[in-house]
């Protein structure tokens, strides 16, 4: 699944190719993909003739910001959009085309078809689900060692799985979570209200600076996922831990585990982190 660096490359790249365009029409092929409206063909008109002015990102959320409606639209497992011409063959698990009045598509492709598109009128988007519910921005002035501090004060969950809910700070998934908590040497397994004071400055930093070098290098590019131009993101080189089960730990040589938090596949170094 995408996580921030990897949507925030997207949102880059298809920002470079799609912005400015007017769309003339739009095809939804598999409905469910479509959660607001709970009309595909009411969907379809409230994207008729607009221009999108802008693609934003929200945690793991990219928002097609048009002249009078947003589209928040999450890729989740395999979702990926790619800018065609109308006369190119229609790739298999193509479900929603985007016509534009220039004559290219912008297609959104999903395997899994887990991907959700849902259109609010502009500026209310915040307001309502998906979105409403979303933590903090981790590169935002407001997330601070102690928001973590005051979130994590209340939950009895394991580290792991309180960086992964979104609810305190967007934009981790399964990998950057794993790759944060080895910079910080905690234990995914931890308690995170046991956490010291020390840790968690020390978290926030590691939080910050993975998601940002992630960023710089165009994000990982695990199984499936290729950015907007069909690039793969540099940071999978630079993983710490994630996918290197049984692989020497950069920092000692120990070779790094692999378990299982909170239902999620989880990487560590047994020597490092504590
Ligand atoms: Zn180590």
């Amino acid at each position: 699944m995408p996580e921030l660096p990897e949507v925030e490359t997207v949102k880059r790249t298809l920002s470079e190719l799609v912005v400015g365009k007017t769309i003339s029409s739009v095809t939804v092929k598999w409905a469910n993909i479509i959660k607001e409206p709970d009309d595909t063909k009411q969907f379809e008109m409230l994207l008729l003739n607009q221009t999108i002015r802008e693609i934003r990102r929200r945690g793991k959320f990219l928002l097609f910001e048009c002249d009078d409606v947003v589209m928040v639209s999450h890729l989740r497992m395999e979702g990926r959009y790619g800018l065609y011409k109308k006369d190119e063959e229609l790739t298999p698990h193509t479900h929603v085309i985007f016509h534009f009045t220039d004559g290219d598509e912008l297609r959104y492709q999903d395997v899994r078809k887990f991907g959700t598109m849902h259109i609010f009128p502009k500026g209310s988007e915040e307001g309502g689900l998906p979105l409403a519910q979303l933590g903090m921005e981790p590169f935002s002035e407001q997330f601070t060692a102690e928001v973590l501090q005051a979130a994590f004060s209340k939950t009895n969950r394991k580290i792991k799985v309180a960086l992964l809910d979104q609810k305190t700070v967007v934009g981790l998934g399964n990998i950057y979570v794993d790759e944060a908590l080895f910079r910080a040497r905690i234990h995914p397994e931890r308690l995170a209200q046991a956490l010291s004071e020390e840790e968690l400055i020390v978290l926030h930093h590691a939080i910050v600076t993975t998601l940002q070098e992630a960023v710089d290098l165009g994000g990982s590019s695990i199984k499936s996922y290729v950015n907007g131009q069909g690039e793969m993101g540099l940071f999978q080189q630079k993983l710490d831990v994630y996918g290197r089960k049984n692989e020497p730990c950069r920092q000692c040589g120990t070779e790094i585990v692999k378990i299982v938090v909170g239902g999620r596949g989880t990487h560590y170094c047994p020597n490092c982190q504590i």
